[in-house]
């Protein structure tokens, strides 16, 4: 495969042997990740996409026209089995899943999600598909090994020996081996991605589930919109992260899903702009044009104290790596919330 560099755009799905009316399933398409890769096939021709959530229709952040929604819960095996019949691809995003919000107070349903998992992939199998994609995390590396804020990024090998985010990692990390061992056993070709904290517009932004930069965006339009100039940050906001725009992680997906080198093999995406939770409330309030006073809940959930992901790997093996600027991605979704804000104020109906 040929290399290219970090802004070099070539999309994987456009060479492979797929043909446009191949079926494609894409779990989890009432959210937010899921919802965006619905689009991307739509927009790139294919014509026979099903797309599954568990949510009833209307909650669906994304509806994309011409694709066959089907609203099921997929920890039964038997809504997998319709989920995947006649598949050439499946892609599992389906997760009950939030910010650290939810994590850290939901750890049973996280780990729950590992029937979802367990009867897509067995289904995707049964039903021939070619290839078989599932959403991992960061949260399934070692937590020793994020303990301080300036830790060094995480690559591929440290979530080994295994300390996983409790609950929520640990079920990543064994949906992650049962897509190693079905390609080990059984010949299904799986791709396994570590997401890193993904963000972008058509996301969630309220409501509990959502993750920090856009809570921070929310938070920053409410306090300019009441004029009562104060936010409250969640720890001490020293902790470190990186964020992943939603278009570099369809892009990647599509790169990992269609690369034979990465088969069976857990790979980071995400950027590697890391960042202090202060650095991106100071970035929310540059586009905002306002400076808030700053309360820190040390009470709240907070998570690690420092991650990053550690892309030589995927540079190496793709040529390719996020590279869209939290200034930029940030500035995007900052506006599509304000524009959710004013929607939901007005009385209409919005995303989360
Ligand atoms: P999301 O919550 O917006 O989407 C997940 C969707 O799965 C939801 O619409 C939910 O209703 C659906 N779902 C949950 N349980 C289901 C069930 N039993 N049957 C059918 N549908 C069900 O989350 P997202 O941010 O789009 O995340 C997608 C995937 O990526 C998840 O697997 C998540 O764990 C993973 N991930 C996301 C991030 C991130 O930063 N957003 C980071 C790491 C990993």
């Amino acid at each position: 495969m040929a290399k290219k560099n970090s802004t070099q755009k070539t999309n994987l799905l456009a060479q492979t042997t797929l043909n446009k009316d191949d079926q494609i399933v894409i779990a989890g398409a009432g959210g937010f990740i899921a919802g965006a890769l619905t689009r991307y096939f739509h927009d790139q021709g294919f014509t026979r996409i099903r797309a599954i959530d568990k949510k009833p229709l209307p909650e669906w952040y994304q509806r994309v026209p011409g694709v066959e929604c089907l609203c099921m819960d997929l920890k039964e095996e038997d809504n997998c089995k319709r989920a995947c019949e006649g598949a050439v691809e499946v892609y599992n995003l389906a997760a009950d899943m939030g910010g650290m919000g939810f994590i850290e107070r939901f750890r049973v349903e996280c780990l729950r999600s590992i029937l979802i998992n367990t009867h897509m992939i067995e289904s995707a199998w049964k039903a021939g598909a070619q290839r078989y994609f599932y959403a991992s995390s960061a949260c399934a590396y070692n937590t020793k090994l994020q303990e301080d804020p300036n830790c060094p990024a995480l690559k591929e090998s440290d979530a080994y020996p295994a300390m996983a985010e409790r609950g929520y990692g640990w079920e990543k990390l064994m949906s992650e081996m049962f897509c190693q061992e079905y390609t080990a056993e059984r010949g299904l070709k799986t791709a396994i991605a570590r997401f890193h904290n993904v963000y972008g517009p058509w996301g969630t932004w309220d409501g509990g589930r959502e993750k920090a930069p856009a809570a921070i965006c929310r938070k920053v339009i409410e306090a300019r919109g009441s004029g009562k100039h104060e936010i409250t940050i969640w720890g001490d906001g020293k902790q470190t992260r990186s964020f992943m725009f939603i278009d570099d992680c369809i892009f990647g997906i599509d790169q990992i899903m269609h690369c034979d080198e990465l088969i069976a093999t857990p790979i980071n995406l995400g950027s590697h702009e890391m960042v202090s939770i202060n650095e991106l409330v100071s970035l929310a309030e540059k586009i905002a044009g306002i400076t808030l006073q700053r309360h820190y809940d040390h009470n709240a959930p907070k998570g690690v104290a420092g991650r990053n992901s550690d892309n030589t790997f995927i540079q190496k093996v793709l040529g390719w790596q996020p590279s869209t600027s939290l200034e930029k991605g940030l500035a995007a979704t900052y506006k599509w919330i304000e524009q959710q804000y004013q929607q939901r104020k007005a009385g209409h109906r919005t995303v989360s």
